[in-house]
């Protein structure tokens, strides 16, 4: 029948990957994304924005305070357990590997600093251009089925001091399935999960 233009207000399946990204540059920079924001920097319609803003929250990657996201990709302007120290500034993140795979995919210098839940050490990774330190410290990455990621994966997605103290945890919580990595696998995972972002830290915004 021809060509018909059609006005784009369906969702794209690529819209929540899009709107975690532009969240988690706003968060990242300090400040939260207004839904308003978030329609002026895609040029979406109302719907499509919400259709987005609901999938993400229906599947614990988003959070939304009144009407902006303060959370968003790994990263929250709530106080968290979590957090990585750049340029003189903290930003919290929802979990370790957060912490740990953030600034080694943006290849920045940091300080990440997180709490060991079997014996509350504090752990502190310094991680240079991107690098982290040589740390015998040793992540808990939980599998199996994730239904709310900001509940299910989060919550147990720890640093620990020690293998043993991964062990210790573990046998508390009931032998739950997962992995303990290495600062360097936990880097290698770090920096495919934020590909996306990784232009963030240059005052520029990188390159296409
Ligand atoms: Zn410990």
């Amino acid at each position: 029948m021809g060509s018909k233009v059609y006005r784009a207000v369906v969702a794209s399946p690529a819209d929540p990957d899009t709107l975690s990204r532009i969240a988690f540059e706003a968060i990242w920079a300090g400040a939260p994304l207004s839904l308003r924001g978030a329609r002026a920097r895609t040029g979406w319609a109302r719907r499509r924005l919400q259709a987005a803003v609901d999938q993400l929250l229906g599947a614990g990657r988003l959070e939304l305070d009144e009407s902006s996201i303060v959370g968003a990709h790994g990263v929250t302007l709530r106080s968290t357990a979590h957090r990585i120290r750049h340029d003189g500034v903290d930003t919290h993140t929802w979990c370790a590997f957060d912490a740990v795979g953030i600034p080694v995919a943006l290849a920045i210098d940091a300080v990440v600093a997180t709490n060991c839940p079997t014996c509350g050490s504090g752990l502190e990774i310094a991680i240079r251009a991107g690098v982290p330190d040589d740390r015998p410290f040793v992540t808990w990455m939980p599998f199996g089925p994730c239904e709310n990621v900001i509940r299910d994966f989060y919550a147990d997605a720890n640093l620990f001091c020690s293998k043993e103290h991964v062990d210790d945890w573990r046998a508390a919580a009931g032998t739950p399935d997962g992995a303990a990595l290495t600062l360097p696998e936990i880097a290698a995972q770090g920096r495919r999960v934020w590909s996306d972002v990784a232009g963030a830290a240059e005052p520029t915004g990188g390159v296409a």
